[in-house]
């Protein structure tokens, strides 16, 4: 059984969902990694640490233009799977995943199983473990014994581990030069950082109970507006009705993996953290210097968060004031 896996990664590296599910795909078949495969051209880093999972063989793409849509990703990624014909494609249960796996199943008319929690190889084909009824059940899928399978598996449940002495082929693949005529490219507009989805967000501020009310809640919004912010939050803030559900970062929320995430007030709970995991910078504000938030942040404040958040809000107003041009 041939297994490829299909991964994330840019200039700061391989996604922690692409080294989860490179270490999750070798236990499908008790170790043999077929093929991982990066849409992107070839990052000597992010390379060498696909090759620390130990795949037979590495595809990397050309350059993809700024025009290339989800479509062209899965024209691409189908043929290849038509010509090769794997036994399973594997791909993290992240946005991007499950919009490639999905686009690429729909129009090639592949099997596909979202949001598996286990894969396992049964007697004669794959068992897909999924969870339903609100995650109260667990149901075993298997497909006819039809080839290649696609699915996605859902981030969070593997210990990424990595294997040594191992040597990958790398191979260059090269991108079509006809786009997809199913969606065009006009332009790219920016999202609105209040509105956008919290997962896209580059930048989050985030707060927590330690916001005290939804009156002292507002200084989050008030920050995140000024810095160009998206709006997120802990459980506890959506249970007291601060944020929607669709803010709520954690485990039973949002997967974020912004550039900077500002969290206030926020105590560091594993179910909060593990939905933002993927984030490049955290900075906490938090009274208590032992909150476990401080143990992943990159840069921590100790302090009342009603007393440090007006300070940088005056400081980033005032800073703005100072950069206006001569005359303005
Ligand atoms: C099955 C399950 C799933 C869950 N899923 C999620 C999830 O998806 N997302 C999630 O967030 N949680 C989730 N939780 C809940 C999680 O365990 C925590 O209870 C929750 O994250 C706590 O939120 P909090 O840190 O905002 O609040 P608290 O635990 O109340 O922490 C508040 C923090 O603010 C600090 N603080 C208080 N006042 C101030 C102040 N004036 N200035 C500065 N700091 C202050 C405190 O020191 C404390 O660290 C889940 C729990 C379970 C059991």
């Amino acid at each position: 059984m041939q297994i490829w896996v299909v991964l994330e990664g840019d200039d700061h590296g391989l996604r922690e969902s692409s080294r989860e599910i490179l270490t999750a795909a070798g236990t499908v078949t008790g170790g043999v990694l077929a093929v991982a495969i990066l849409l992107a051209p070839n990052k000597e880093d992010l390379v060498k640490e696909i090759m620390e999972f130990g795949p037979q063989t590495i595809y990397l793409t050309d350059e993809w233009p700024q025009s290339a849509t989800g479509e062209d990703f899965a024209e691409f990624l189908g043929e290849l799977i038509e010509r090769e014909s794997p036994g399973l494609v594997l791909a993290a249960e992240t946005l991007f995943g499950r919009g490639l796996l999905t686009k690429t199943a729909l129009r090639y008319r592949m099997p596909f199983f979202p949001d598996c929690i286990s894969i396992s190889l049964g007697q004669e084909s794959l068992l897909f473990e999924h969870l339903c009824y609100g995650e109260r059940l667990s149901a075993f899928l298997t497909s006819a014994p039809k080839r290649p399978v696609l699915a996605t598996w859902r981030v969070g449940l593997v210990n990424v581990k990595k294997r040594s002495g191992l040597n990958s082929n790398v191979q260059k693949l090269h991108t079509p030069s006809q786009r997809s005529n199913l969606i065009r490219f006009l332009e790219e507009i920016k999202a609105d950082p209040r509105t956008v989805d919290l997962s896209e967000a580059e930048v989050i501020v985030a707060g927590g109970g330690g916001m005290g009310s939804a009156a002292g809640f507002q200084l989050i919004y008030e920050l995140a507006e000024l810095i160009g912010a998206a709006v997120g939050g802990s459980k506890l803030a959506r249970d007291n009705g601060w944020i929607p559900l669709t803010r709520q970062i954690g485990q039973t929320g949002k997967l974020v993996a912004p550039s900077v995430i500002i969290s206030c007030g926020i105590s560091g709970a594993t179910q909060h953290t593990f939905g933002m995991r993927d984030a490049k910078k955290i900075i906490a504000i938090n009274k208590d210097k032992n909150a476990p938030i401080f143990k992943i942040a990159d840069a921590g404040i100790v302090g009342d968060v009603q007393e440090v958040l007006p300070e940088l809000i005056k400081r980033i107003w005032e800073g703005k004031e100072n950069a206006k041009p001569m005359g303005a």
